[in-house]
């Protein structure tokens, strides 16, 4: 595969960007009189809080609004870290006063109910109503509870997390893992295409693995998959197969990994090849775009939200966005970065149809790390080309780890994820 950009440039081209940009304000800024036009932003995640971000540095002259339930946003990148008991919640945790006090982003801590679109408004649970002229959408994923006979979100916020968004989730697991009796098993029960984050379930295992290795070393982790393939699998395997022999586990679909029910309260998973009982069990259900966007309509029968590649306009709805993983965003994953990227293209594209003007600096991307132990990380990253034709990829920008990577190149990448990290959270959070 080509190798032409580093990924350490390939980093800094998708977090420096507009960043740098003679429009950078360092104060609140002053809106004298009526605003240019009103934005508001439903979802506070990597998609919503990086348009805002942007929008506000591109041009104060615009009213934003973040419609977001959150004070405090845990990140789901580094959640897997938590869990291996590499970072703590406050490593992952990340406020909007930045965005509140620095550019001057109104918050309100809130959840929309009801989108109209002829009307132009949002309803809030709160009662509040907000007129926009534009609204973005990135209200990340929503969970097919019902997906797995015998699974619900009560069995998800209780026994059987799922800890596919960040925060109580992610204690709950961890705490179940602490409590774990050495010699049962963790399974993880991985979701068909297309979910949040396709290297996500993988790094978690690692994680664990690492965990049981130095805490539980009679535990294993059994990954019971619904695809026959996924992600990176030779990187991964081949790092199991060094770092944790015998103690990771995994059965595709046709293997025994297809789940066909679930027991909370015996701790049972059911294949079609037996039961299979677990100290902690994982469930990731499938997936769709966020349940306000789909209550609004804006989803087809994939589940997602069609858009126009050139603007991320909704083809189902006028004058909404919709952008991060409730997109149908041609090939690009459903990461952070991805999520980030477009976040940035979109507010450079609102800000060019207001009449402001267009930097031209918005480039797609997706760059994705995935811990496998501390000092041996993968990664898979490529930049992607926007037109009214599609979201596509852009060949000689693809670079996956090579399976002869040295362990030093191993260790680059683990330190490289890091400053990955902390450049994506600036960027988005402030
Ligand atoms: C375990 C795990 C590890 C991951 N690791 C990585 C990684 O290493 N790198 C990477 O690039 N990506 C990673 N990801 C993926 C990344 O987290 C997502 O792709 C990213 O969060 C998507 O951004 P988003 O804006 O679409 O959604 P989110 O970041 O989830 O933001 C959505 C926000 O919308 C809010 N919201 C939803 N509905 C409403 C409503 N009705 N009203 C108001 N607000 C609402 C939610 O509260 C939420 O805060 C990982 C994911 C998981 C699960």
């Amino acid at each position: 595969m080509g190798n032409t950009i580093s990924r350490r440039d390939f980093s800094k081209m998708l977090f420096s960007g507009i960043a740098g940009s003679s429009l950078f304000l360092s104060g609140v800024p002053l809106m004298a009189s009526a605003p240019k036009a009103r934005v508001v932003i439903i979802g506070g995640g990597f998609g919503g809080a990086t348009a805002a971000r942007y929008l506000k540095k591109l041009d104060p002259a615009i009213s934003v609004t973040i419609v977001e339930p959150k004070t405090v946003f845990h990140t789901c990148p580094m959640s897997n870290w938590v869990l291996g008991g590499l970072k703590s919640m406050q490593d992952i945790a990340h406020t909007y006063n930045v965005l509140r006090q620095r550019y001057g982003v109104q918050i309100v801590h809130d959840t929309a109910t009801v989108i109209d679109p002829v009307k132009k408004t949002v309803k809030l649970k709160g009662g509040r109503s907000l007129a926009y002229d534009r609204l973005v959408m990135s209200p990340g994923v929503d969970f097919i509870w019902d997906a797995v006979e015998g699974y619900s979100r009560q069995a998800g916020e209780t026994s059987m997390p799922y800890a596919w968004e960040a925060g109580a989730q992610t204690q709950l697991l961890r705490k179940q893992l602490l409590a774990l009796k050495d010699g049962e098993n963790v399974i993880i029960c991985a979701p068909k295409n297309s979910f949040r984050c396709p290297a996500a379930p993988y790094e978690r295992a690692s994680l664990i693995a690492y965990y049981l290795k130095n805490f539980k070393p009679k535990s294993k982790v059994i990954i019971l998959d619904d695809k026959e393939v996924f992600t990176k699998q030779d990187l991964f395997m081949l790092g199991w197969d060094r770092l944790y022999p015998g103690r990771v586990e995994w059965r595709s679909g046709s293997t025994g990994g297809k789940v066909e029910r679930v027991d909370p309260a015996k701790m049972i998973v059911s294949t079609e090849f037996g039961d299979e009982k677990g100290g902690v069990i994982n469930v990731i259900p499938p997936q769709r775009a966020g349940r306000i966007a789909v209550d609004a309509g804006l989803a087809d029968a994939s589940g997602w939200c069609p858009v126009n590649p050139a603007n991320f306009e909704s083809t189902l709805h006028a004058g909404i966005h919709v952008i991060g993983d409730a997109a149908l965003a041609g090939t690009m994953p459903k990461s952070g970065t991805a999520a980030n990227t477009q976040g940035k293209a979109l507010a450079a594209e609102l800000v060019a149809s207001f009449g402001g003007k267009d930097n031209g600096d918005h480039n797609l991307g997706s760059l994705c790390y995935s811990l496998l132990a501390p000092g041996y990380a993968i990664s898979v990253s490529g930049g992607y080309s926007q037109s009214a034709e599609g979201i596509k990829d852009i060949p000689n920008t693809i670079h996956l780890t090579s399976m002869e990577a040295t362990t030093d190149e191993l260790s680059g990448e683990a330190k490289q994820s890091l400053h990955w990290y902390k450049g994506i959270t600036e960027d988005t959070w402030g």
